[in-house]
């Protein structure tokens, strides 16, 4: 047997206990073929053998975010960025927009996220007449970067039906000229309305051209298997992703709400249907209590875990608050009490608050918590600062649910924060937030541990770790190559680690 690809001089750690380091790796074909040392090259090199010298670089399992939004950071990477770093002034949004607008046809809608009035030299929102200035003939829309205003120009308003006589919605608040009482443009707590309902979804032009933009940046990031963990995929959202297999090279099992079980048994498709690209995974649902009252209730919930745990899925219950997470717990105590079957590896999603009575319960459920660790390093500050002093002992805890030997993968929920990986593996090994101070100490975990949570750990979470999540001969070649050795240079620099070339399937898919 010859090999068709061989990583030779590397600092391999492979995640599999039975051999934990090693020099080179042979691939033949998509798999691992063989997991050894620098004197076995010449005997599984053949005249057709592409050779990397790893020049001794690390090597690792591909990354896999173990929950993330594509779709809502495909819609970030298609829009105007007007974030504080890239524009200081209301002149400079209309220059922006202005630029956009001689690429976009007449009619076409033109998203621009992340402005912040704070930040810019006139200290005001930009209003519908600014735009229009720059836009007369294109319907826009600028998302603050609070998500919880939006301005629109005069087209989009009058496609949106908002006019002088419109009266504000039930929380939302529409600004109006104090002299004429004529809707500025500036919208309060409307955004997803209009995202929603007055928008058009994606075109299939925006959509190839965002997946082939997020597929270089999850290659760019080693990031080889994503968990897509949006509450209202369906099947229709499992067809788009089957449409553009061949644009995003990373691998995906989507998640899909409740609702769509049924879209999912008639067409025959059970859990884990699908190939090693895009496979389908569990049942998400959301659990919040925003209103201060939870939703859904206990006994639906109850019914809803039971449905699905019935049916064969796998669930993932999206819980953040203590409260959440014990309806979350008792759900899936209700579920295995009713029906005992074992090995559905229910999981709990965030799981961000658990003191240790849930805790106790949760490992009784053998349950998985899939956390966000980057959560720490860009929300950490705020979290000491807001997050009540009985409850931050218990807050995204990862050494303590390792330590009651229950499985932990970790994730980014990107969009809603960065996805680098050595960020989460950075954050999960010093507990440190961007401002340098550190959020439960105890809770630190080694770096080892830490590539587990977004490898082999992340690959179980979706039933996935006979294929991969660790080099193993017989697994999927899906490989990060690393500027630095996370286990050896001081933990607070992980995050600054490179990712020199990733591997997926045997195919070098990206290089620096
Ligand atoms: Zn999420």
């Amino acid at each position: 047997m010859i090999a068709d690809l061989i990583l030779k001089n590397a600092n391999v750690i492979t995640l599999d206990p039975r051999q934990p380091t090693a020099e080179l790796v042979a691939i033949k074909g998509d798999k691992i073929w063989l997991v050894t040392n620098n004197e076995k090259l010449e005997s599984v090199k053949g005249a057709k053998t592409r050779v990397i010298d790893c020049q001794g670089k690390t090597v690792v399992p591909g990354f896999n975010d173990a929950h993330c939004h594509i779709f809502s950071f495909i819609r970030n990477l298609l829009s105007l960025d007007l974030s504080p770093s890239s524009v200081s002034s209301i002149a400079e949004i209309k220059a922006a927009i202005r630029q956009r607008v001689q690429n976009t046809s007449p009619g076409k809608w033109l998203n621009a996220d992340g402005y912040n009035e704070f930040y810019l030299a006139e200290k005001r929102h930009p209003n519908r007449w600014d735009i229009d200035e720059v836009a007369p003939k294109h319907p826009v829309i600028l998302a603050h970067r609070s998500l919880h205003a939006c301005v629109l120009n005069s087209l989009a308003l009058s496609l949106a039906g908002i006019t002088i006589e419109t009266p504000d919605p039930v929380g939302g608040l529409i600004d109006r000229d104090l002299n004429t009482g004529e809707p500025t443009g500036l919208l309060f707590e409307m955004l997803g309305y209009i995202r929603e309902k007055v928008a058009p979804p994606l075109t299939e032009e925006e959509l190839a051209e965002g997946m082939t933009l997020a597929s270089q940046h999850y290659l760019a990031y080693g990031i080889t298997s994503l968990q897509e963990a949006t509450v209202s995929n369906d099947f229709n959202r499992w067809q788009t992703l089957h449409q553009f297999k061949d644009k995003l090279k990373s691998r995906v099992s989507m998640m899909f709400g409740i609702d769509a079980i049924g879209q999912f048994q008639e067409a025959g498709l059970a859990m884990g249907a699908g190939d090693s690209q895009l496979r389908l995974g569990g049942v998400k649902i959301m659990l919040s209590e925003v209103t201060g009252q939870l939703h859904p209730p206990q006994p639906e919930l109850n019914e809803q875990a039971l449905g699905a745990h019935r049916a064969g899925f796998q669930l993932a219950i999206h819980a953040v608050e203590p409260s959440t997470v014990e309806t979350a717990i008792s759900a899936l105590e209700y579920a295995h009490s009713h029906s005992p079957e074992a090995g559905r590896r229910h999981r709990l999603e965030h799981c961000s608050v658990c003191p240790p009575r849930l805790l106790e319960r949760l490992s009784r459920l053998r349950a998985i918590v899939v956390t966000q660790p980057p959560f720490i390093y860009y929300s950490g500050e705020r979290y000491l600062a807001q997050v009540p002093t009985s409850q931050l002992p218990w807050l995204y805890r990862i050494k303590s649910f390792l330590d009651s030997s229950l499985v932990v993968a970790g994730s980014s929920d990107s969009p809603v924060v960065p996805d680098n990986p050595l960020v989460g593996i950075c954050a999960a090994v010093t507990r440190q937030a961007e401002s340098g101070q550190q959020l439960l100490p105890q809770e630190c975990i080694p770096a080892e541990q830490a590539l587990a949570l977004y490898t082999i750990n992340a690959a179980y979470a979706s039933f996935e770790e006979g294929v991969k999540g660790s080099i193993t001969p017989g697994k999927l070649a899906d490989i990060a190559v690393l500027s630095d050795d996370p286990t050896q240079i001081p933990p607070e620099q992980i995050k600054d680690i490179r990712v020199e070339m990733t591997i997926i399937g045997g195919k070098v898919v990206w290089e620096a």
